[in-house]
């Protein structure tokens, strides 16, 4: 058990950090810090005079893992993390939107692990052009007390957040973004003594409060909105929380507590993102927390994260539908193994989609993806997610769909009209062009196409086959070491031959 006694003589009590099982936030909001909302503060009219706007916010994530490159968050994780963040926000009533901007992977054991000492680190990777949030595994030091899941830098303008606490349940992303537009805690001043009965008596009395992640005492604030500009958080539509909900580890207050003007507090901001409850169904932001995020958008400061690429929020809604192969539950035949169409209906605002094959995710731009590499008699399966800027994963990953293919070959060397086929050399090496070479006894169109292993097309030409003999030649270059797969389509059927690349 460790016992806290850094204000032991302050207030003349230990109490014990276990209970707070959920950790903290390590967001230094000291006088700078409110000097920059007092500011905010002065804007806001300006702000409600715009009206309804919506706002873009363009995301760098830094994905650090050890010097070796491991332990990374997937990139995954960022865009269910977006997708969760832009319905959050949404939610709440900010008419702020997030996207996209960059993934940048850093392997740096130091900056995973103890991002505080390694300000050069998150300095000399700043993106200039968006909001910047690296994503560590651990967080030393520094404010804040027991394990500090995340924190804003006022002095670098950067987040720095524990991988595991993207989209969790008590908010953390979204809370850290709270401060990076100038919000403070609800509970400010109470971070390292929340209230609670054992430590403190039914009524307050004393005026001012102070915590490791302020430099001057608080002031108390009281239920009468007396003194809320100037109190706590300085803004008046949060009700006075003391760091209620921080020590039950709740959502709901449990205690009797009066203000020292003898005022009862009934409906403190627990379900507040910038406060520290747990166990919420939901988080919101107060009004007036919505103008200051809005106002700190807008202000000169943040002139970098406006720009005019992204100006229509376009989420994706609806979950993918799979045309074929296959079906869901059954678990059916494809008789040709070597050319299967994987084709999924079009989502609406999908920029790519990720197509998993046996478990190997294949990134495609279209609602189709042809592979060339599976086995005869063997199981398949497949799914596929919908992506966009904005993010995803709040839709789920279709079902597994499951089948089985047959042995029949897609390669008809044997079209009625062709004959004398030869494909040479082969293997060819990269600098070689590759000839197909044979007699037609017939004219038709033909499309010469050459696939990767991934089934990306790397080469295409229209050819006219002409009757007697014919040689089409695929140019020197235009293939990299490793298996393609090369396509002649006609109209009355197509030819397939798998090259080999030195
Ligand atoms: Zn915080």
């Amino acid at each position: 058990m460790r016992v806290n006694c850094i204000l032991i003589i302050m207030l003349g009590m230990c109490y014990n950090l276990s209970a707070q099982q959920h950790g903290t936030c390590g967001t230094v909001q000291d006088e700078a810090f409110m000097s920059a909302f007092r500011k905010n503060k002065a804007n806001w009219d300006k702000t409600i005079q715009k009206g309804l706007v919506d706002r873009f916010v363009p995301v760098t994530f830094h994905l650090v893992a050890k010097n070796d490159g491991t332990d990374r968050m997937p990139v995954d994780g960022v865009y269910a993390a977006l997708c969760k963040l832009n319905d959050r926000y949404q939610a709440a009533g900010s008419e702020m939107f997030f996207y996209l901007d960059g993934i940048n992977e850093i392997n740096n054991t130091g900056l995973f692990t103890n991002p505080r000492d390694n300000r050069n680190a998150l300095i000399s990777n700043f993106d200039e052009r968006s909001m910047n949030v690296f994503v560590v595994s651990q967080i030393t030091g520094g404010a804040g007390t027991g394990n500090t899941l995340g924190y804003y830098s006022p002095g670098m303008d950067l987040i720095v957040i524990q991988k595991g606490n993207l989209g969790d349940a008590t908010y953390t992303f979204e809370h850290e973004i709270g401060h990076f537009f100038t919000l403070a805690h609800t509970h400010r001043g109470w971070e390292d003594q929340p209230y609670r009965p054992s430590d403190y008596p039914e009524q307050i009395t004393f005026t001012e409060i102070n915590s490791t992640q302020v430099t001057n005492p608080v002031r108390v604030e009281l239920v009468d909105r007396s003194n809320c500009q100037i109190a706590g958080d300085e803004i008046c539509d949060t009700d006075p929380n003391y760091g209620f909900g921080f020590t039950c580890g709740c959502c709901n207050m449990l205690w009797t507590v009066i203000d020292r003007k003898g005022d009862t507090i009934l409906t403190p901001p627990l379900t507040n993102i910038m406060s520290y409850a747990t166990n919420c169904n939901e988080y919101v932001f107060s009004p007036d927390q919505i103008v200051a995020l809005q106002t700190s958008y807008d202000a000169s400061a943040r002139t970098y994260l406006r720009n005019t690429d992204v100006t229509e929020y376009k989420p994706i809604r609806d979950a993918v539908t799979q045309i074929s192969p296959g079906a869901p539950g059954s678990l059916e035949t494809v008789e040709i193994f070597d050319d299967i169409l994987f084709d999924w209906e079009d989502v609406q605002n999908a920029e790519f989609y990720k197509l998993r094959i046996n478990g190997d995710v294949i990134e495609v731009e279209d609602s189709e993806y042809r592979a060339f590499d599976q086995m005869p008699n063997s199981i398949v399966s497949w799914s596929v997610r919908a992506f966009t800027k904005f993010g995803a994963g709040c839709i789920d990953e279709t079902t597994e769909i499951v089948f089985r293919t047959g042995d029949a070959s897609a390669a008809i060397s044997e079209l009625d009209f062709v004959s004398e086929l030869a494909i040479y050399p082969n293997p060819l090496v990269q600098d070689q062009a590759l000839s197909i070479k044979f007699d037609a006894s017939r004219t038709t169109g033909a499309n010469v196409a050459v696939f990767d292993v991934a089934g990306k097309k790397i080469y295409t030409e229209e050819v006219r086959i002409t009757t007697g003999p014919n040689v089409i030649t695929v140019p020197a270059g235009s293939m990299e070491s490793g298996i393609h797969i090369l396509k002649i389509e006609t109209p009355d059927g197509l030819i397939t031959e798998k090259i080999l690349v030195d």
